[in-house]
Parts: C-alpha cells; sequence; structure tokens
C-alpha cells in the first residue's frame, strides 16, 4: 500500500517535473523566436533635469511584446536570456534599436540627448564587447558622445583589474559609462575611485524610503557626496512622488528618473513626446 503511494508520489513528481521542463524548453524556444522576429523592443524611460523639467536622455529598457499582445518585463526574459546563451545576440540587438532611435531624435541647443544602454555582466566579459559596440556605432552613426553604457555594480567589481581595462577601452571609443543600482551590490569605495565612470545611478531601493526614513535620506546624501567628490554625475532612479523630489532638492544636483515624470515609454510614443515637446515635459 504504502509503495504503491510512493509511486504515486513519484509519478506525480515526475510528471510534474516534465510539465515544468517543457514549459522551459517551450520558453526557451519562444524567447530564440522573439529575437529572429522583433519581439525584443526598446522602451525609453526619460532622464529630467529637475529644474528645467526637461528631458535630457533617456535609458533603453528591453520589453518582449509577444504575438497576442502580452508584454513581458526583462526581469523575467534578462536572466533567462543569460542562461540559455542568448544574452550577447539580445544585447546587440538592443544596443543597435537604441542607437537607431537616438539617432532620430531631435537636436537641441542646450545639450544633445543621450542614450543609456544596459550591460549584463556577460556582455561586460565578452572579449568582443568594444568591437561590436564600435561597429553598431558606426553603422547607425550615432555619436560616441551620446551614447553611456550602465554596467552593474557586481560587474564593475568582478576583477577589479579587468574591469578597469575594458571600461577604459570603451571610454576610449568616447562613451560615458554609468554604474547602475548603485548602493545594492559591494563595492569598494576605494575602487570607484580608479573607475573612470561619469554617472551613478542611485537604486530606487533608497528613494522608496526616502521621505519616511532619516536613515534612507543620510545614505542617498552620502552617495551625492561621494559622486561630488568624485565629480561624478548623479541620476537617481525611482522618483514617484513630488515629497521625494523635494527631498532630494537640497542634497545635491542630480538627474531624475521614475514615474513623476514619466514611466518607460515605447519608442515612437517617446519620440512623439521629444518632438511635440519644446515645453517642459508634464508630469504623468
Ligand atoms: P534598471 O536598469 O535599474 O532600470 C530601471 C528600472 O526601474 C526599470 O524597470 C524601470 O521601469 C524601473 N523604474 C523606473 N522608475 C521607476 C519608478 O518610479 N517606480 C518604479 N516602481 N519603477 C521604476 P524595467 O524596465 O522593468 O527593467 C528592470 C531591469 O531589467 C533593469 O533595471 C535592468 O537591470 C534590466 N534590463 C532592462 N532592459 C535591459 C537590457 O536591454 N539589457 C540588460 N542586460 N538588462 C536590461
Ligand atoms: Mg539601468
Ligand atoms: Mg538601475
Ligand atoms: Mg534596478
Amino acid at each position: 500500500q504504502a509503495k504503491q503511494a510512493g509511486r504515486g508520489v513519484y509519478r506525480f513528481f515526475r510528471d510534474e517535473l516534465n510539465a515544468v521542463n517543457q514549459s522551459r524548453l517551450k520558453i526557451e524556444a519562444d524567447l530564440r523566436r522573439a529575437l529572429e522576429n522583433n519581439e525584443i523592443h526598446v522602451w525609453f524611460q526619460p532622464k529630467v533635469d529637475p529644474l528645467s523639467e526637461r528631458i535630457v536622455g533617456a535609458e533603453a529598457l528591453a520589453r518582449w511584446v509577444t504575438a497576442n499582445n502580452e508584454i513581458i518585463s526583462p526581469d523575467k526574459f534578462i536572466p533567462l536570456a543569460e542562461e540559455i546563451g542568448l544574452i550577447l545576440p539580445l544585447g546587440r540587438h538592443v544596443l543597435r534599436q537604441a542607437c537607431e532611435q537616438a539617432v532620430g531624435w531631435p537636436q537641441r541647443e542646450e545639450g544633445e540627448l543621450s542614450v543609456s544602454v544596459n550591460l549584463s555582466i556577460k556582455q561586460f566579459k565578452d572579449p568582443n564587447l568594444v568591437a561590436s559596440v564600435s561597429e553598431i556605432l558606426d553603422q547607425t552613426g550615432l555619436p560616441p558622445a551620446r551614447l553611456e553604457l550602465e554596467i552593474t555594480e557586481s560587474a564593475a567589481m568582478m576583477d577589479a583589474q579587468k574591469a578597469r581595462e575594458i571600461v577604459e577601452q570603451l571610454r576610449n571609443l568616447g562613451i560615458q559609462i554609468a554604474i547602475d543600482d548603485f548602493g545594492t551590490g559591494y563595492s569598494s569605495l576605494s575602487h570607484l575611485r580608479h573607475f573612470p565612470v561619469q554617472t551613478l545611478k542611485i537604486d530606487r531601493s533608497f528613494i522608496r524610503h526616502l521621505t519616511t526614513d532619516e536613515r534612507s535620506a543620510s545614505i542617498v546624501a552620502s552617495m551625492f557626496h561621494l559622486a561630488n567628490a568624485l565629480e561624478i554625475k548623479v541620476v537617481v532612479e525611482g522618483v514617484e512622488t513630488r515629497e521625494q523630489l523635494d527631498k532630494l532638492g537640497p542634497i545635491g544636483d542630480a538627474l531624475i528618473q521614475g514615474y513623476l515624470f514619466s514611466a518607460p515609454q515605447a519608442a515612437h510614443d517617446f519620440s512623439r513626446v521629444l518632438h511635440n515637446m519644446d515645453a517642459p515635459v508634464g508630469r504623468a
């Protein structure tokens, strides 16, 4: 009796496992096909100068838009792409799309709009990274100074010497480098001193409690302080409310990226905003 029940349980798990594996295999195949079929889109979220309330650049954020218009978030498919060895072609696709779009954005007297693109750690370690970025810049015609690549703190900290070399090679192309999700990883500040980055992006986890928790506010202030000392620009992610923006004001100068101004938008919507907008950006 017990033996039989045991077998039943075993069969149950085996079937479950097959179901899981199958759906996983299916998702993998779907993602490969999605890339071939141009279902990986690039959306843009503005970075805003809070004083002028003008857009000064945007971050490119990948979206998987399926045939039946379901929108799948990058938190779901980027890790999968990394696991199944699809991140390099996917990353190149995103970079190319982002540069192509940015070339078409209107010119501005007060400075050209920049575009920021996320790099996964595998892309960062790819020996062909610099060649491939350079090729995409040539093909799209985007001036290198308008491109910023975002690397996470953990990618930057992997192997200090190696990481610095890669960043220097990228810098030699004329592009900008940002450290993304700053404060969430484990980074040595002395290391940052030798790291030729232009921007720190403060992770939104610090902003969430900014107005209610004085310690969050102190941590944010110390990150600004560090950035100022190193002459690095600050971008604050995840600003959702006027109160958060007001709290940041006295802390220091920063660009703001958050739902207060705008969520990420499809490329054509973002481009329309830019073309219609020689007035300040309206708030969401
Ligand atoms: P990230 O690079 O830190 O991008 C910022 C994320 O915060 C975006 O999520 C953005 O939509 C979200 N966000 C911005 N402002 C607010 C706000 O005010 N409130 C809230 N709740 N969220 C806000 P998204 O687009 O879902 O992307 C998630 C992560 O996926 C990104 O975090 C990035 O790490 C990764 N990712 C996205 N696109 C790519 C890509 O093309 N390549 C790679 N390697 N990673 C990507
Ligand atoms: Mg980012
Ligand atoms: Mg971030
Ligand atoms: Mg983040």
